[in-house]
Formats: structure tokens, sequence, C-alpha cells
């Protein structure tokens, strides 16, 4: 038998990163809260667009079960409405995406990579992990790793005050499964409409349990009028006030939805969470340190639908460091410099997220209304949500972004 790892939580990092160890002949415990058929029957919890180079990583590993059956996400569909004349818009392009992104639905996906991780030879244990929990799996573990999300457990990484900007949720998010929306007329896209002053839509096509379906998701600012979900009572108040939305502030996007129903009673969310990047390395009570993969140490805000991409580039360079390690001990410096390794390519994708959760400077708005003018912009916008460093520096710095709108007009 191989090395021991223990992760504790099954999500898109922690099951794929498990799979992909127990390829590898490691011997992988993996610690869930829920039951596969809990997780089924639950809530929705993402809307998780996954781009190309996330999607290959499950393609590698032989965890891409639902490439044929779900439906593709082709393009970035750009849209601001204009301020002052309701109804139509201020700025519109579309971005193909060189290779299309796909959404399965984490209820769908995570319980039968659960089975998938079981039948390839790891163990799962089934329960609300504490700290006293992890004490244990370390001290019988080569390497513990805690994959837990959003969920309280990765508090006991230290917030890292330098790589995080915000302190409070920087939007209202909520989530809206539906079927029987409209399709776009020539390819499918993630629809991003971009309210200034009020927040931003999304909505795309998606696989869930029921079949194909379009997830919308609603990103309000604190305090404005798509921050509107505390007295929404029911499923079908939510889908009420998702309507409601629409028809106040993106017409062309009611207009899609006359006929949608809920796809199932657990097919809404609302919520919110301060972005947050935390120190890697976790320290436990009696000394021993254990590795933060994921949301849990990297937790940034779903604008840039980028969560799930982190999670799977996360697990992908884990996987390499660990079985590149040798019999090397997995100490502290070893998981530092893994993270290390992660934070090189994360730290363009927080950037750009926390960018677009602030009121756009000049030179993000002249990018953004020049992709109408210049297709080459608006696909480098588009694919850049599979591969955000591209984005860079022109995206941050505005010297650079005059010297690119400069060179694409000449
Ligand atoms: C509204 C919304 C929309 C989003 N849209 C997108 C998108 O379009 N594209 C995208 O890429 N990302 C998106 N994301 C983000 C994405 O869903 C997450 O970043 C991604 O799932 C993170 O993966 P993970 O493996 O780190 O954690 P998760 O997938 O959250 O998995 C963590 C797992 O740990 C379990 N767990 C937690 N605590 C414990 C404990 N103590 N013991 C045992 N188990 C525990 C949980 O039940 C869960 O199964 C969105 C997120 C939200 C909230």
């Amino acid at each position: 038998m191989g090395r021991k790892i223990t992760i504790l939580d099954g999500g898109q990092a922690g099951l794929q990163l498990g799979c992909g160890l127990l390829q590898k002949g490691f011997d992988v415990t993996l610690v869930q809260n829920r039951t596969g058929e809990e997780i089924r029957a639950g809530k929705v919890m993402s809307s998780q667009c996954m781009f190309d180079a996330a999607l290959e990583n499950e393609r590698e590993l032989g965890l891409d079960f639902w490439a044929e059956q779900c439906p593709t996400v082709d393009s970035i569909n750009f849209v601001v409405p204009a301020p002052d004349a309701p109804g139509s818009k201020a700025i519109e392009w579309n971005g193909l995406l060189d290779r299309p992104a796909q959404s399965v639905d984490q209820r769908t996906k995570y319980p039968v990579w659960m089975e998938e991780f079981a039948r390839r030879g790891g163990t799962i244990e089934i329960r609300e992990a504490t700290v006293a929990d992890l004490e244990t799996y370390a001290a019988n573990s080569d390497l513990a790793i805690v994959a837990a999300g959003k969920g309280d457990i990765a508090k006991m990484f230290e917030r890292d005050a330098e790589k995080s900007i915000f302190d409070k949720p920087q939007r209202a998010l909520a989530l809206t499964y539906v079927h029987g929306m409209t399709p776009r007329p020539d390819h499918s896209a993630v629809n991003f409409n971009l309210i200034p002053g009020v927040g931003e839509y999304f909505v795309f096509p998606a696989l869930t349990n029921s079949g194909p379906c379009d997830i919308m998701v609603f990103e309000g600012i604190p305090g404005g009028p798509m921050d509107c979900w505390k007295d929404v009572a029911t499923p079908d108040e939510h889908l009420a006030t998702s309507k409601r939305i629409l028809e106040t502030f993106l017409p062309w996007e009611a207009e899609r939805c006359q006929t949608v129903e809920l796809t199932d009673a657990n097919g809404t969310l609302a919520g919110a969470f301060p972005p947050t990047v935390r120190k890697p390395v976790g320290r436990l009570p009696s000394g021993k340190a254990v590795l933060g993969l994921a949301d849990a140490v990297c937790l940034n805000d779903p604008i840039t639908g980028q969560g799930s991409n982190n999670a799977s580039k996360a697990a992908k360079v884990y996987m390499d460091a660990i079985v590149s390690h040798g019999d090397r001990p997995f100490d502290e410096a070893f998981m530092q410099a893994t993270f290390d390794r992660y934070w090189a390519y994360a730290q363009f994708v927080t950037g750009w997220t926390n960018a677009l959760l602030q009121p756009p400077p000049p030179h993000v708005l002249g990018i953004m209304g020049s992709a109408q003018s210049y297709p080459v912009l608006a696909r480098r916008i588009a694919n850049g949500f599979d591969n955000p460093p591209d984005l860079f520096p022109w995206f941050a710095v505005p010297e650079e972004a005059e010297l690119y709108l400069k060179q694409l007009a000449a």
C-alpha cells in the first residue's frame, strides 16, 4: 500500500484529488459530512461553470462522466444596460470560447464521484469532522488535507490579511435553477449582464438531476435593489423574485423566462460570504500541521465563476506535488511550497475577481466597451475565464490597457 493521505471533505477539490491519488497507488481516506444520497437530494450549492482547462483535469482522471449529456457553454455574452434608456443596451459583445465550458450540478456530480472514489479503493467516512477528528487523522496519515470549502472548519486556517482585501461580503448571492428557458438564438453563452450600481446577473445552460437546465445567478450589491432575498420564504417566492428582478432591469432576459419553472424545490439558494485568502498551513492543538486546499484557503466571490475551476486546478497542483515528493516527509515546507505553486496562478484569479467586485475604473470601462468594436478583444476576454493570467497586466494597469487598445486600433 502507498503512503496514507486523509482528505477532509469531498467537494470538487477533495474528490478530484482523492480519485487521482488512488489511481497513483496512494492509500486515501475521505471524510465527508453527508452521504451521496443526502447531497443528491439536498439544496443546490453553486452554479459551477467550468472552463476547458479545468474540465481537462477531470478528463485526464477519467472523471468526466457527463461530457455527452451536459449542454455546452460556447461563449461569453457581455451586456451593460443603458442607464437612461430602460430596455436598451449600452454595451453588448459576444466572445466565443475556443473550447466549450460545462456545468454539472454538484448534487449530480459529487455522489457519483464518491462512488467512483470507493470503486477505486478509497475509504469514505461520513461525519462532520472536527478539529479533534483532524488530530486523529493527522496522527494516522502521512498527510492530512482540509478541503472543506466554506465549511466552518476552514476557520482553523488563519486569515491572510495581506492577500484578503475584503472583510465583508461584497455581493448578496442567489441561485435559481430552472427548466423551460428559451435558448439564445445563435449559440449558447454565459449571458453576463452588469447593471451599474445594482449588481450582476448571469445565466447559462447546465445539467442537473432532472436533465438539462439553466442556472440563473444573481450578484446584488449590498443594500441595493438586488440585495432582496432576506424575506423570501418559499421556492416559489424565490422564483417570482428572480423574474421580478429581470423584468425590472433586464427585459431581454425576462423575455427568455416566460415559461420557466424551478428544476426542483431545492433548486434555489441565497447567501453571502466575505472573499477570504487564508494561510495554507493549519496548526492543530498538538502542534501538528495540516494543509488547506481550494476554497478552504482561497475563497473568491463567484462573480467571475472561478471557484470550481480553481478547485480543479489546485487539486491538480497538489496531486503533482504529492506524487513527485517521493518518500520525503510532507512537512510544513512541503505544504507552503505546494500552496505557493498554486498561488502563482490563483493570485491572478483573486486579483481579477476582486477588481470586478469594485466600481470599474475608467480603463476597465474602456476595455469592456472596446470589446464591442474589436472581436479579437471580446474573444480574449471570454477565454480569460479559462485562463485569467492572460488578462494581466492589461486588465489591471491603466497604462497597459491604453497601450493594448492602441495596438488593437492600429
Ligand atoms: C452562488 C455561487 C455560484 C458559484 N458559481 C460558480 C461557477 O459558475 N463556476 C465556478 O467555477 N465556481 C462557482 N462557484 C464556486 C464553487 O462552487 C466552489 O468554489 C467550489 O465548489 C469549491 O470547491 P471545494 O472543493 O473547495 O469545496 P466544496 O465544493 O464546497 O466542497 C466542500 C465539501 O466539504 C464538505 N464539508 C464541509 N465541512 C465539513 C466538515 N466539517 N466535515 C466533513 N465535510 C465537510 C461539504 O459538505 C462539501 O461537500 C459558485 C459558488 C457560489 C456560492
